[in-house]
């Protein structure tokens, strides 16, 4: 997204062209309309805005998801097995099999033959068809003695179109724009465009760091002349990423060497109350960590600390102790939740674990306005002591009477923004960061300054282990055949589908034709789940779910954190092949949550090496550090890395684990700065100044620094 900083160079560079070319069509510049272009009409343009294209300018920010190389195109004739290979022909046969839901084509030039295979292919069968010339990407194996492509990427010429050369941006798409139409777009207006953006840095900053300019980086990330060109570009603008959340988080921290801490009360009588009446007692792994945090909410510095336990080790049990420290003290907690399917579960969750306790705790979802209006009142004149809510909470209209500390769960979209949200409303809270995949210091460092960690070894006592079995789709029903089982049972199952085109309805059309074919499947009761439904309608099929008014549930990755029904012991992950193993993990700790054994079918045939190894990790390992361990061992680039989720919100390039080794120099160079420059005053500091201040403190939508 763009941020005002350039928004205002975009304004300026806008303002003389539009004088410099006033009767001229169509005018490109950064601040101009998008339908001054050619080709948008207001219809393209509201399509547009769904991909947060408000100005040209905000064209530049929509960066491709990855490059396609075509700047070879290998004929049908030389494509070979084991390799990965771009090449072009026109279908000859389309044969779809509804039943398994796979369509198979024949790509031919004449003489030579290749297949592909597509799964969950029935919104594709439209597009393919025979006598459509098709570019196809992706890796070449034997089946028997024919040549395919398992699921390739592909892209349908026009009649006589010849395919695009060079690296190709591949953009986020939405159901109305196509690709090709985005790429002609942006073909035309990048280049112009791009120079327009004004550097943040200067000159010998980027000389000592060997820097191409922003708007260079920017022409080259979306049209890159080379590879190396890509690389440079990218260089660029993770470094800006890294730089901007790195200032912001100094900045903060000298903020914070200002203000008193806040004492909180950790042996006060409701936690004593809440640990006689809990119907268990707390692990051990539990109790060291509770004693770290309990230190730490007796003294009066501000706490930050990062609270790090794997999936199941019971992480909320002392997010409660934390909160009612606060409340005992005579302060009011906030629990901050990822999503708002999440933030119910929880504070249902805290509701009934602490329903004996003279407290009350309320839920701030953007649902109910006059429910919401209530519980605002209730946050402002105190009466609520305890708020659940995602990140709504920290919007202007939500007015705490005295808040005292922030708990954020399986959340990563919180960092200094938030923060300084806060700290404009005079609040400096305590702050509970809790995570069940491992942060590498120089990450926590980054986005959160510096924290204290405690950690939560072992996991409940009870527990079956989860049996995790990978098949390959031919044995697919085996793993249904246990669902099936599972449900006579009286138990439930989750059916988990991948997000995997560019195109985010094509994945939900997949997961719907999947939940299709199994209402058809006599004595389910089969729910559908994904990220595209109204609030509502998720908050309500969760419900229905955990009442057991549904025995299946096939979901996207939107149940990937925190979902909690212990009669669910089945769980089948489609294509888990082209999941990161800190999600697969994240999505089998669903299950095995009760005391009945639980199963984890993974079906996949793995297209490469390491999607068989992570197939294999997963079967070997329970263990959430052990997967972070292994992940850091076989992930190859390109792969949906176990700790990208930790940055998601905050880097839009920038890959934490990738790139940890520039990060932790971009923090050198931040603190650098901040030595000579303490406040950024300097003459050649005022962009980054106040690219970094609008980012903190402006209240424009901002996801570079979440
Ligand atoms: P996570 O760390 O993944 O957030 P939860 O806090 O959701 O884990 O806990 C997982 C499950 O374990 C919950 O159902 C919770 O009630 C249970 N649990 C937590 N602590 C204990 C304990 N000490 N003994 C037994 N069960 C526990
Ligand atoms: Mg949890």
């Amino acid at each position: 997204m763009a941020d005002a900083t350039e928004r205002g160079a975009r304004q300026r560079a806008g303002r003389r062209r539009t004088s410099q070319h006033e009767s001229r069509r169509p005018v490109i510049g950064v601040s101009e309309p998008i339908t001054a272009l050619p080709g948008v009409g207001p219809k393209k343009a509201e399509q547009l805005e769904k991909l947060g294209i408000r100005n040209q300018g905000d064209l530049l920010f929509l960066w491709p998801r990855r490059h396609e190389d075509r700047t070879v195109i290998t004929p049908l004739s030389e494509v070979q097995s084991g390799g990965d290979f771009t090449t072009a022909g026109r279908i000859g046969r389309a044969d779809y099999d509804p039943r398994r839901q796979v369509l198979r084509v024949s790509v031919t030039d004449g003489l030579f033959v290749v297949y592909a295979t597509f799964f969950h292919a029935r919104w594709l069968t439209h597009q393919l068809q025979p006598g459509v010339m098709v570019v196809l990407s992706g890796h070449v194996e034997y089946w028997g003695n024919r040549l395919i492509m398992n699921h390739p990427h592909h892209e349908v010429l026009a009649p006589g179109e010849a395919p695009q050369r060079g690296l190709i941006p591949i953009y986020p798409l939405t159901a109305d724009i196509k690709q090709r139409w985005l790429q002609q777009l942006m073909k035309q207006v990048i280049p112009i465009l791009a120079p327009q953006v004004a550097d943040l840095l200067p000159q010998e900053l980027l000389n000592q760091e060997r820097l191409i300019s922003r708007g260079q980086a920017l022409l080259h990330l979306h049209w890159p002349p080379s590879q190396e060109a890509l690389e440079a570009a990218r260089k660029r603008l993770v470094f800006d990423e890294f730089l901007r959340v790195s200032l912001a988080v100094m900045r903060m921290q000298q903020w914070d060497h200002g203000v008193a801490g806040i004492r909180q009360n950790p042996q006060g009588l409701l936690s004593q109350k809440f640990l006689t009446r809990l119907p268990y007692t707390l692990t051990p792994g539990q109790e060291t960590a509770w004693r770290s945090i309990r230190q730490e909410l007796a003294a009066d510095r501000p706490m930050l600390r990062l609270l790090q336990g794997d999936v199941g080790s019971g992480k909320t049990i002392l997010a409660i102790l934390t909160i009612l420290a606060a409340v005992d003290a005579g302060h009011q907690a906030a629990f901050m939740a990822p999503t708002e399917l999440l933030a119910e579960q929880q504070w249902r969750v805290i509701k009934d674990l602490t329903a004996s306790l003279p407290i009350e705790v309320g839920l701030l979802t953007g649902q109910d306005a006059s429910q919401a209006a209530r519980v605002r009142n209730g946050i402002a004149d105190g009466s609520l002591e305890v708020v659940v809510g995602t990140q709504a909470l920290l919007s202007p209209s939500v007015n705490f009477h005295h808040l005292g500390l922030v708990v954020i769960d399986e959340q990563h979209r919180f960092g200094v923004r938030q923060r300084a949200h806060l700290a404009q409303k005079g609040y400096f809270p305590d702050l509970l960061v809790m995570t069940a995949t491992p942060i590498p210091r120089t990450l926590a460092l980054t986005l959160y300054g510096d924290l204290n960690v405690s950690q939560i070894e072992g996991l409940p006592p009870g527990r079956q282990p989860i049996t995790t079995v990978h098949l390959p789709y031919r044995e697919r029903r085996t793993a249904y055949e246990s669902v099936h089982q599972a449900v006579r049972r009286g138990e439930q199952a989750y059916v988990v589908c991948p997000l995997v085109n560019e195109n985010e309805d094509q994945d939900v059309a997949a997961a719907t034709v999947l939940a299709e074919g199994m209402r058809r499947v006599p004595g389910w009761r089969v729910g559908l789940l994904h990220g595209q439904l109204p609030g509502k309608e998720k908050t309500q099929i969760m419900e229905a779910f955990r009442a057991h008014e549904i025995d299946v549930l096939v979901a996207t990755t939107i149940i990937e954190v925190g979902v909690d029904v212990a009669n669910a012991t089945v769980m089948v992950i489609e294509e888990a092949d082209r999941f990161g193993l800190a999600q697969l993990h994240q999505l089998r700790g669903r299950i095995g949550r009760g005391t009945k054994a639980a199963t984890c079918y993974l079906l996949a045939d793995p297209k490469t090496e390491e999607g068989e190894l992570r197939m294999a990790a997963m079967v070997r390992w329970s263990d959430g550090l052990k997967l972070a361990e292994q992940d850091l061992k076989i992930r190859g680039p390109g792969e949906i890395l176990g700790l990208r989720q930790h940055g998601l919100s905050a880097f839009q390039l920038a890959d934490p684990v990738r790139d940890l080794v520039l990060m932790e120099h971009v923090r050198q160079v931040a603190h650098d700065i901040l030595e000579s420059d303490p406040r950024l005053d300097h003459e050649g500091h005022q962009i980054l100044k106040r690219w970094v201040d609008d980012g903190v403190a402006s209240a424009l939508p901002n996801q570079m620094l979440h």
